[in-house]
């Protein structure tokens, strides 16, 4: 299944550039809306994408780009003016593109009422206009809030462990030192919201274990929990499937 799975993302992306998340710097051109920069987001998007069955996934893989420029607009303003995508609302900078854990893990943390959710409610918040789009007959639209709402769950997958070392070694799916981790499990339905919960509580974990993705220790570590990312996305994606396109 993972020599399959690397199959079907090399046909699509083995020619384009393989880039990390840090930083995504903005796209100008049309070039930017037909060729996506292609990241650390885009392929826990991706693999995603790939643990659905054929059928469910079927309606996004013939939007496969407006789903990886969704994943991409988080992090770039002038995506939707450039490229005559859906206006967001997300936020551009990325320290916003953040969740906080209490220390006991009970929660997200609250401070001064305000609860540190906030990748949570975008993600949320972009799989409702996807809802909103697709009934509408928007497909493409719905795609595009998809790919961004994935861009959450990929944030929160690596959370503050990602660096340089490891990320520049990612050049191709081939040669990602995370590929042999990335498994599916089975498909369950599940909300942005709780995803985003889960795969960050993990992330968090990881980082108060290690610190940093140097130690020898992390790569593994880091691994997991973008499989974790990956599968929760994917639940998220089936999710919608289920309760949205088959309706
Ligand atoms: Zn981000």
């Amino acid at each position: 299944m993972k020599n399959l799975m690397l199959v079907l993302l090399c046909s699509f992306y083995c020619a384009v550039s393989w880039g990390n998340d840090n930083p995504m710097a903005p796209q100008t051109g049309s070039s930017a809306c037909d060729t996506p920069i292609y990241s650390t987001n885009h392929y826990i998007a991706d693999h995603a994408l790939l643990m659905l069955p054929a059928g469910e996934r079927h309606w996004l893989d013939q939007r496969h780009k407006h789903y990886l420029l969704g994943t991409t607009s988080p992090e770039d303003p002038q995506l939707s003016t450039t490229c005559a995508l859906p206006a967001n609302n997300h936020a551009s900078q990325h320290e916003k593109h953040s969740v906080e854990w209490a220390w006991d893990y009970s929660d997200f943390k609250v401070v001064n009422g305000e609860k540190k959710d906030r990748t949570a409610v975008l993600a949320q918040q972009a799989y409702d206009n996807a809802v909103t789009a697709y009934r509408a007959d928007k497909l493409d639209d719905a795609a595009f809030f998809l790919g961004a709402m994935a861009h959450y769950i990929g944030d929160v997958s690596y959370a503050n462990i990602h660096s340089d070392t490891v990320w520049t070694d990612a050049r191709s799916p081939a040669l990602s030192p995370f590929e042999q981790y990335v498994s599916p499990d089975r498909l369950v339905k599940r909300q942005p919201y709780s995803a985003v919960k889960r795969v960050s509580k993990n992330s968090q974990e990881i980082y108060r274990t290690f610190g940093s993705a140097q130690d020898k220790a992390a790569p593994p570590a880091i691994g997991k929990s973008v499989n974790l990312g990956a599968n929760e996305l994917a639940d998220v994606l089936h999710t919608f499937y289920v309760s949205v396109v088959k309706h």
